[in-house]
């Protein structure tokens, strides 16, 4: 697609990737589609490589290794999802260090997003530092540790905040039940304590997904559920992120992961009467860095199969790229197929 030119998405002809000596050759499998790919696609984010005005999309994916150099730690025939941030070119004190998802200037790349080439075609060059291994055994399941990542660093970020005090959250309120919270609700599921799920559905696969897990679903609103000690808000919807930032008990923890969309003001001065009393702390996420990666694809090959099979609800051939960006009522997490798991081989 053009990046800045709505609906210029297209499927075509490219040329094959050059892969560098050290590089990986990566034969894609499937990538996922998020609400960032619309927000691309609808033309408010993203901008192409360098020379070039075209991006290819998708960040969320899962490959096959075709080649491999030796001493990469990779081999051929490997299971790999690809990281999607590279650290910034100056590189700042935390890009320096690998902590990518925590850059200081801005002038990272991401794959499919911002000025870097995305996985949405069927082979791709990938450094071995930016590569995760998967589990052979989650298949076609190992798309979801992209967006695994994002939630496993929102937990890790959240205990780190909790651990400035005596603190052990055993109510914990996610809100908005597609694939990052009901994600971030199988990571407090292996947390333990109570676990809520606030989401509009009241039919589909959400509601039983959510309980599947153990966890409450709520779809009437936050007046229905108590105060909660942590609250994860995946729904980036202005009334519900203003709500939940009011909504813990004291010493509580909200972790923002949607981007609100009409910009609207929260009421600036209630809000930080009550961060104050009730030492509360709400704070952003973006991202992940290669050990949130890591940790995303060991829970996933921990998880219920049939459960994650029942995330990735909506599987659509290459040829059906027009369909799969158009999001249906029913959709928990779609993807794009590239070529069968098993068939995606050196
Ligand atoms: C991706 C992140 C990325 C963010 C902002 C999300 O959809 O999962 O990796 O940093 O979009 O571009």
């Amino acid at each position: 697609m053009r990046p800045g030119v709505a609906d210029s998405l297209r499927l075509d002809d490219v040329d094959e990737p050059s892969r560098r000596a050290d590089q990986l050759l990566v034969e894609t499998i499937a990538v996922g589609v998020c609400g960032t790919d619309r927000e691309v696609i609808g033309g408010d984010l993203g901008y192409p490589e360098e020379g070039t005005d075209r991006l290819i999309l998708g960040h969320e994916a899962l490959g096959r290794v075709k080649e491999a150099p030796e001493g990469s730690g990779f081999a051929p025939g490997d299971l790999v999802a690809p990281i999607v941030r590279r650290p910034d070119p100056v590189p700042c004190p935390n890009c320096a260090i690998g902590e990518w998802d925590m850059c200081r200037n801005g002038r990272f790349t991401e794959a499919g997003i911002r000025g870097l080439d995305g996985y949405a075609a069927g082979r791709f060059a990938l450094d071995p530092e930016f590569a995760i291994r998967t589990d052979e055994s989650l298949g076609l399941l190992g798309v979801l540790i992209e967006p695994a990542s994002v939630v496993a660093k929102a937990w890790e970020h959240i205990l780190h905040i909790g651990s400035r005090s005596r603190w052990e959250p055993t109510r914990t309120l996610i809100t908005g039940a597609g694939p990052i919270g009901l994600l971030a609700a199988l990571f407090a599921a292996r947390l333990g304590g109570e676990v809520h799920v606030l989401d509009l559905m009241t039919e589909g696969p959400k509601p039983d997904l959510a309980r599947d897990l153990g966890a409450t679903y709520h779809h009437q609103g936050l007046d229905e559920i108590e105060e909660v000690e942590v609250v994860i808000e995946c729904t980036g919807a202005d009334a519900v992120v203003a709500g939940v930032m009011t909504h813990t008990a004291a010493n509580g923890i909200v972790c923002l992961t949607g981007v609100p969309s009409s910009g609207q003001s929260p009421p600036a001065v209630e809000l930080a009467h009550e961060l104050v009393m009730e030492n509360d702390v709400v704070f952003g996420t973006v991202n992940a860095g290669r050990r949130h990666y890591e940790e995303a694809a060991r829970v996933l090959a921990e998880a219920d199969r049939s459960w994650l099979e029942r995330v990735v609800n909506r599987r659509l051939p290459v040829a059906r790229w027009e369909s799969a960006y158009a999001p249906e009522p029913d959709d928990v997490k779609t993807v794009i197929e590239f070529a069968a798991v098993g068939d995606a081989t050196s």
